[in-house]
Parts: structure tokens; C-alpha cells; sequence
């Protein structure tokens, strides 16, 4: 049995809800390092301080309902609005900080077995991962993901203006100088535009469990 697991891919390709319940029925770790970028942005956002004290002195914690605690304090929902996406993404652009949360993942992959998503997991944070995923889905499909997603939660939400802040964001992690989003040589591409999460998830179940 594959026991550290890299899932990669662009915003919205499902990433989070596949690699959560592949963790759940094998009874891995998951560790949702989007999350972590998305916690130094909110709190780039709540203070005047420099991005590398900031850097310097930050605390973050997944729980095991991947619940995210920002010094202590629980952020979970905060770290979920469209400022703090495109701030996520314009932090992670700096080298300081990639080194910093890849420190801390690496140090959260040596619990035992764990899924750990994002867009460098295979490239640079665990490149001897034993499975390395890229799961994607057309632009279209993602943005109608996320805008089912944001309306089920009861948020007025544009089609078009998701569309466009997805297609952006990925744009800018794909081209960005320091481990940039793409595809690992070793990486498993999945298409789930056409799939259900049933379906991607059992694909890396069998993935996991054939050698
Ligand atoms: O996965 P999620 O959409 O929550 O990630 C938010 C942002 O954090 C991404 O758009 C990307 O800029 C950044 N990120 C990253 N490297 C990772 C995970 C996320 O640069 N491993």
C-alpha cells in the first residue's frame, strides 16, 4: 500500500473533497497545504507587519477535521473567501514563504501515511511521494464546481466572475518563477471533468493499492 501520497492540480478540480475521503477510508492524514498559504494571506491581511516577520513568527495548524488554526485561533471559514484566494496566490509567489510552508509540510508528512494536496507537492515538497496525482477538469467544469459549491452555502454568486478569478489564479501559479503549478513527470494524470468524486476516488484507491 502506497503510503505518502502527492495530489496536485489547478483551483477547483476537487482536490480537497477526493483527497479527504481517500484519507478517510484508508485512514491517512490529510494535509490541505492550500490551506496553509490561504492562513498567511488572511494574516498579511489582518496586519501592517512585513510579509517576512510575518513569516518568521507564524503558526499554523491542521486538526484532524482539517480545521485550521491561524495562532491559535480557528480560521477555518475566513480562509474561504475569493480575497483570500487571490491573496494566497499572491503571497506563495515568494520564495521565503515556500520555503517556510515546505518546511512545515515536510514535517507534517513525517507523522506517517498522509494524502497531501496543492499545486508542488509532487514537484518539490514530497518528490518521492510513493503516487503522485494531477487531477484537473476543463476550466469550465471547475468554475461550475465552485459556483454550485458558493450557492449551496447559500452566497450570491456570478458564474462568470468565478470563471475568470479561477482562470487568473491558475495563470498566475502556473507561471510563477518558484515551484510553479504543473504536472510532475512521475504524476498520474486525472481528468475528472467527465467523472463523479466517487469515481476519481476510486481510481486512487486501486492507484494506491497496486504496486
Ligand atoms: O488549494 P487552494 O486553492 O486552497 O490554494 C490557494 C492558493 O495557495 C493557490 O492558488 C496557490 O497560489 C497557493 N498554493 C501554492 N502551493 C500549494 C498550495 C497552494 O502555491 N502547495
Amino acid at each position: 500500500m502506497k503510503k505518502i501520497i502527492a495530489v496536485d492540480g489547478p483551483a477547483g478540480a476537487g482536490k480537497s473533497t477526493v483527497s479527504k475521503i481517500v484519507a478517510a477510508k484508508l485512514g491517512y492524514t490529510y494535509i490541505d497545504t492550500g490551506a496553509m498559504y490561504r492562513a498567511v494571506a488572511l494574516k498579511s491581511s489582518q496586519t501592517c507587519e512585513d510579509l517576512i516577520m510575518i513569516i518568521d513568527k507564524i503558526n499554523i495548524e491542521l486538526d484532524d477535521k482539517a480545521q485550521v488554526f491561524l495562532d491559535g485561533v480557528n480560521v477555518t471559514k475566513e480562509i474561504r473567501t475569493p480575497e483570500i484566494s487571490k491573496l494566497a496566490s499572491d503571497v506563495s509567489k515568494f520564495g521565503f514563504v515556500r520555503k517556510r510552508l515546505t518546511e512545515l509540510q515536510r514535517q507534517m508528512a513525517e507523522r506517517g501515511a498522509v494524502i497531501m494536496d496543492g499545486r508542488d507537492i509532487g514537484t518539490q515538497v514530497l518528490p518521492n511521494a510513493d503516487l503522485k496525482i494531477f487531477l484537473t477538469a476543463s476550466l469550465d467544469e471547475r468554475a461550475r464546481r465552485r459556483f454550485e459549491e458558493l450557492k449551496a452555502k447559500g452566497q450570491s454568486v456570478d458564474f462568470d466572475a468565478i470563471k475568470t478569478e479561477i482562470a487568473l489564479r491558475d495563470k498566475q501559479d502556473s507561471e510563477r518563477e518558484i515551484a510553479p503549478l504543473k504536472q510532475a513527470e512521475d504524476a498520474i494524470l486525472i481528468d475528472s471533468t467527465n467523472l463523479q468524486v466517487e469515481e476519481v476516488v476510486e481510481k486512487i484507491l486501486t492507484l494506491c493499492s497496486t504496486d
